[in-house]
């Protein structure tokens, strides 16, 4: 509890780029599977994905986009699901603090830090840092530097106006708002869970919302909840959060527009005294404070176990994958619901129908399986590896559905593989799936998913169609398709044991 940190850290605001971001030059990714743009807008071709929590370089901004550059991987995101950082700030702990040419005693000296002079750092060899001030660059003993991460990320505004008629916060992972009040209007911006904004019309289930002070867009209202609607007492039956990121903001109050009281730390617990909108009541040295619930493990058991234990596998049978242990992982789940498809159907619902219909699938044909979730839970993306790489299964399946809300006519199925030694599992899988439905065939594709590179089983990641196809979406959703794709990688994995 020592570590708590004083300064401002936002970790999750909404991010609208205003001009004192130009210094940001980190852009660290929100959401998973983020596209990465030829260029800054929806109408260039996707080059890449970025992946929650992943780091990139800055190399341009433009309006709401941010050109980004990390290893292999170059191109345009929106502005709004990443979290831009600057570089680590230092300041001195003394006067007069020696600025040299050189990382050592006996070089020039070029200039000087005062005592709590703030300067960016730059590189560091040993027990040297360099530094670039507004005075001086150059290198200095670490010794005499304090530490820290700056971070800027200024909140929208939300001035209340005579026009306001309440406020919605969004329910969805990232929810998309929209031109007209019609799905089938484009989509004009993103926003994240647990972002409030005000609203100046309602109609049909839709709220016109305020973006900012110039622009407004439409959000479907079965995604969000008004302040009608909140409940300000206990409404949960999390008993406990555990914190995911360094730097998560303890706030005075239940928005993020409040004061921000400390800095929490990742794995640091805390009890639930209540929950109010999306945010959890906690107890915070003696004072009553909140934590924003979508950036939270949650648990709701009074275990203190971490809840990355694996199942247990299922008893052995007969057939042909007798013998055969295999990882499923319904991707998404909990606060986390992936793609929402046109209807409104959420990514996590289908891929845990889908797991549970591949379970029984393959253990009727003799294997045992052990599942990442088996409920309506979050999984962190490295407890999911955790599992397969503790367990002694043979190989591990992410099952996924594809979202591409920019082209409503895309549809089909693809495998995904990391790993060299997971490709002819994919093409085994992905041919047959395609004997077994009816939908397009995409093929076996090469794809850094974090499930697939942190894996030490062959592993494979498959989309499994469209929720932003209105028809694929239904064919999706029935459990005609799910017991028929189950039974095509069912196929496919015997071939591949063959
Ligand atoms: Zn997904």
């Amino acid at each position: 509890m020592k570590q708590w940190l004083s300064f401002i850290f936002i970790m999750t605001s909404l991010i609208w780029l205003t001009p004192n971001l130009v210094h940001a030059n980190k852009a660290v990714i929100q959401v998973d599977h983020l596209n990465i743009r030829s260029g800054p807008s929806l109408s260039h071709s996707i080059i890449g994905k970025a992946h929650n929590q992943e780091t990139y370089h800055v190399v341009d901004q433009k309006s709401d986009w941010v050109q980004i550059q990390g290893n292999e991987k170059k191109g345009w995101v929106a502005g709004y699901l990443v979290k831009m950082k600057q570089d680590q700030s230092v300041t001195s702990k003394v006067d007069h603090l020696r600025v040299r040419s050189e990382p050592g005693v006996n070089s020039t000296v070029r200039g000087y830090l005062m005592k709590n002079e703030q300067a960016a750092k730059q590189d560091e060899q040993g027990e040297w840092v360099l530094i670039k001030s507004a005075k001086a660059s150059g290198w200095v003993h670490s010794d005499y530097l304090r530490t820290y991460d700056s971070q800027v990320s200024p909140t929208e505004s939300q001035t209340k106006t005579a026009s306001s008629l309440g406020e919605i916060t969004v329910t969805a992972a990232v929810l998309n708002v929209r031109s007209q009040k019609s799905t089938n209007s484009s989509i004009v911006a993103q926003v994240s869970k647990g972002k409030t904004f005000t609203y100046i019309a309602e109609s049909n289930g839709w709220y016109q919302i305020k973006l900012n002070d110039t622009k407004t867009g439409w959000v479907a209202g079965w995604l969000v909840t008004s302040d009608a609607e909140d409940s300000t007492g206990p409404s949960t039956d999390v008993t406990k959060i555990t914190l995911q990121f360094n730097g998560t903001n303890i706030r005075t109050g239940p928005s993020s527009n409040t004061t921000v009281l400390a800095s929490g730390h990742k794995g640091e617990q805390f009890n639930v005294l209540g929950k109010e909108n999306q945010w959890y009541k906690i107890q915070y040295q003696g004072k009553e404070a909140y934590v924003a619930g979508w950036i939270v493990k949650e648990e709701t058991s009074s275990s203190d176990a971490p809840p990355t234990v694996p199942s247990q596998p299922s008893k052995p049978g007969s057939g042909g994958l007798k013998g055969r242990t295999i990882v499923i992982d319904a991707g998404h789940g909990g606060f986390d619901p992936g793609a929402i498809g046109v209807s409104g159907s959420y990514e996590k619902t289908l891929t845990l129908q889908t797991a549970q219909q591949l379970k029984r699938t393959l253990e009727q044909n003799g294997a045992q399986v052990i599942m990442t979730r088996s409920n309506d839970s979050y999984v962190s993306l490295s407890a999911r590896t955790i599992v397969s790489n503790a367990s002694k299964a043979d190989l591990f399946i992410s099952v996924h559905y594809n979202s591409y809300p920019q082209s409503a006519s895309a549809t089909g199925f693809s495998t995904y593989y990391y790993h060299s030694n997971a490709k002819s599992l994919a093409s085994t899988i992905q041919s047959g799936m395609s004997r077994a439905t009816e939908l397009r065939d995409r093929g076996i594709r090469h794809g850094d998913f974090h499930v697939l590179r942190n894996n030490n089983k062959p592993a494979v990641l498959l989309e499994l169609g469209f929720l932003s196809n209105s028809k694929e979406e239904q064919t999706v959703s029935s459990t005609n398709y799910q017991k028929k794709v189950s039974q095509g990688i069912k196929n496919g994995l015997e071939n591949y044991f063959n």
